[in-house]
C-alpha cells in the first residue's frame, strides 16, 4: 500500500541518563523579508544553495526532556493560531505516548507565538493541567508590561505578541516560575542568550559526560545566519544584542564540539557547529538507532 501521510515527527536522543525527544510542531512558510541587513536576492541564493525551499520554510521544533523524575517540555509551538502546517506538537506528543497531563514543567525559551501559543487552546484554556511554566525573569517582565508596547508599535513589528503572551499566560499565573540562570532541575540549566527577546534563554541538558545545548532562536534561517551571524531578524527586540549572543554561542560550541539543537533548525534540529575563521557552519547529526 502506498502511504498517504508522513510518520510522526518525533526523534529520541539520549544525553547520558536523560532522554531528549525532538517533537515537531510542523513548519511555517514565509518570505525572506524577515531578515535584516541582507538583500533578499543574496539571502535567496544562500537558501537555494542549501537545497532548501524558496522563499523560506522554517521548522518549528519543541523538545521533551525526561529525567529520572521530571517530564519537561521546552516550548509549546504555534498552537492553533498560525499556519495549518504548524500546531502539530499535540498529535506528535500523542504519537509518542506522552499525555499532556504527564508534563510537569514547561520551560519557555521566550514568548513569541511560535513558542508559547501551544500553552492554551483557542479559548484561552490551559492545555497542560499539571505543568508549572518557567521562563527568564526578564522575559515575563517585558511581555507583562504593556508600556513596552509603545516602543514595539513605533517599530511597527511584533504588536500582536503582547496580546498573545498575556492571553497564553493568564491560566498559568498561579504556577509561574521565574529564574535568572543556572540549574532549573538536576540535568537542565538555563543559559541566557538575550537579544532576540530580553529573556531569550537556551537550556543545557547534561548527564555524565554528555551534554546538549538547546539554543532556542539563535538562528531563524540557518542557511543565512550561521555563515553570516551578523544577519538579524525583524523580530529581534535588540538586534545588536541578538547578534552578540549568536556570535558568542556559535564560537563557544564550535570550540567545545558540544551538540546543539534549535527550535528553527530543520527537524529534528540536532547539529554540531564548525568554524573556519569567522565563518561558521552547521553539520546535522545523523539519526542513531541507539538513540
Ligand atoms: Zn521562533
Amino acid at each position: 500500500m502506498i502511504p498517504v501521510q508522513q510518520i510522526p515527527g518525533i526523534i529520541h536522543r539520549r544525553v547520558g541518563d536523560i532522554v531528549v525527544t525532538a517533537v515537531s510542531d510542523g513548519y511555517l512558510d514565509g518570505s525572506l523579508d524577515v531578515l535584516r541587513d541582507i538583500d533578499a536576492a543574496e539571502a535567496a541564493d544562500l537558501v537555494r544553495a542549501a537545497f532548501r525551499p524558496i522563499p523560506r520554510r522554517t521548522s518549528v521544533n519543541c523538545f521533551l526532556v525526561r529525567t529520572a523524575d521530571r517530564t519537561v517540555l521546552i516550548d509549546t509551538g504555534c498552537g492553533t493560531a498560525m499556519q495549518p502546517t504548524s500546531g502539530r506538537l499535540f498529535a506528535n506528543l500523542d504519537a509518542a505516548g506522552v499525555p499532556l497531563a504527564s508534563v510537569d514543567t514547561i520551560l519557555l525559551t521566550h514568548m513569541h507565538g511560535d513558542h508559547s501559543n501551544g500553552l492554551t487552546d483557542a479559548d484561552g484554556q490551559a492545555l497542560f493541567p499539571n505543568a508549572t511554566v518557567a521562563m527568564h525573569a526578564a522575559e515575563w517582565a517585558y511581555w507583562k508590561d504593556r508600556a513596552n508596547l509603545a516602543e514595539v508599535e513605533r517599530s511597527g513589528r511584533g504588536v500582536p505578541y503582547f496580546d498573545m503572551a498575556q492571553r497564553q499566560m493568564a491560566p498559568y499565573l498561579d504556577r509561574l516560575e521565574l529564574f535568572e540562570s543556572g540549574e532549573i532541575t538536576p540535568g537542565i540549566a538555563a543559559v541566557p542568550l538575550p537579544g532576540h527577546t530580553p529573556g531569550h534563554t537556551g537550556y543545557r541538558i547534561a548527564s555524565g559526560a554528555d551534554s546538549l545545548l538547546i539554543w532556542g532562536d539563535i538562528a531563524h534561517v540557518p542557511e543565512v545566519q550561521i555563515p553570516r551571524p551578523e544577519i538579524t531578524v525583524i523580530y529581534d527586540v535588540d538586534p545588536t544584542q541578538a547578534e552578540a549572543s549568536r556570535r558568542r554561542i556559535l564560537a563557544e560550541v564550535a570550540a567545545s564540539g558540544e551538540l546543539v539543537a534549535g527550535m528553527h533548525l530543520h527537524f529534528p534540529g540536532y547539529a554540531h557547529v564548525t568554524r573556519a575563521g569567522e565563518k561558521f557552519g552547521l553539520v546535522p547529526e545523523p539519526w542513531r538507532q541507539e538513540m
